[in-house]
């Protein structure tokens, strides 16, 4: 099941991306303009070659459309992330992610066709903000602008209680749906007299008003 990546742009963003997606056995390939970029990477993928992504006989040599996904992590020269995107979509690419560095920037590379549109900056200062102002939600997951579910820690004095005393649907009208112990260590559905270990993270389904509210409380 393991695919083939290229990278294009190894700066901080891209550079990582590549090495992280290579360390789990994927195919990769790196691929910048600038000399020591290519050089620092070298050891650490497939391959990586010094090219410049908007030059069409550069990119077909590389035979770029029977890679799986293309990453085109180039930020900041913004003319150089569009046409690269515009001259991937035409070798025919069949999946291409794409850094954007604004909103307006996002909605170019959307429209000419690249698949998925990041913003790490944007998604990274949000997600900052949420851990600082609620530390004991790990993880979430939006549903919708409404509903989310996600993994809250239990503060440790709560150990021992069971779910029934927690009162969580009473009174947050919120539904446990698993007990994360360990990553490989889960129960589903835990009845109302499960009692709560330490370390237990309690993944909850609900509003996100009601999951707001309790995430305060359990604080
Ligand atoms: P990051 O924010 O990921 O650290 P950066 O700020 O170092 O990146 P960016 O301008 O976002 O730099 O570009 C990322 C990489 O893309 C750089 O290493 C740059 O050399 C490379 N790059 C820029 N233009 C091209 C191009 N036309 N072809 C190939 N690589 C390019
Ligand atoms: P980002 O990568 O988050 O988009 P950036 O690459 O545009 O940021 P940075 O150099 O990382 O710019 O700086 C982030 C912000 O910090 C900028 O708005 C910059 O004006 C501000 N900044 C930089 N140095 C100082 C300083 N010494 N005092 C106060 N603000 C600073
Ligand atoms: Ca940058």
């Amino acid at each position: 099941m393991k695919k083939q990546y290229a990278v294009i742009g190894l700066g901080r963003f891209g550079s990582h991306l590549a090495r992280a997606l290579y360390e789990e056995e994927n195919e990769v390939i790196g691929i910048d303009i600038r000399e020591d970029k290519v050089e620092d990477l070298q050891n650490d993928l497939s391959q990586a070659f010094i090219a410049d992504s908007t030059d069409e006989d550069s990119m077909k040599s590389l035979g770029l459309r029977n890679f799986d996904v293309v990453i085109v992590a180039i930020g900041d020269d913004m003319e150089a992330s569009i046409l690269t995107v515009v001259l991937l979509k035409e070798l025919g690419v069949p999946y291409i992610v794409a850094k954007a560095l604004s909103k307006r920037h996002g909605l170019v590379l959307t429209k000419i066709g690249a698949d998925q549109v990041v913003f790490p900056e944007r998604d990274m200062g949000l997600r900052l903000a949420q851990n600082l102002m609620h530390p004991n939600i790990i993880d979430q997951l939006r549903l919708s602008d409404d509903y989310s579910i996600e993994e809250i820690k239990v503060p440790s004095d709560l150990v021992g209680q069971t779910i029934q005393a927690l009162d969580i649907r009473a009174k947050y009208q919120l539904n446990v749906i698993a007990i994360r112990h360990t990553d490989e260590e889960v129960s589903i559905a835990p009845g109302p007299d499960y009692s709560i270990k330490n370390g237990d993270l309690l993944v909850i389904i609900g509003k996100n008003k009601d999951l707001n509210e309790l995430s305060q409380k359990l604080k």
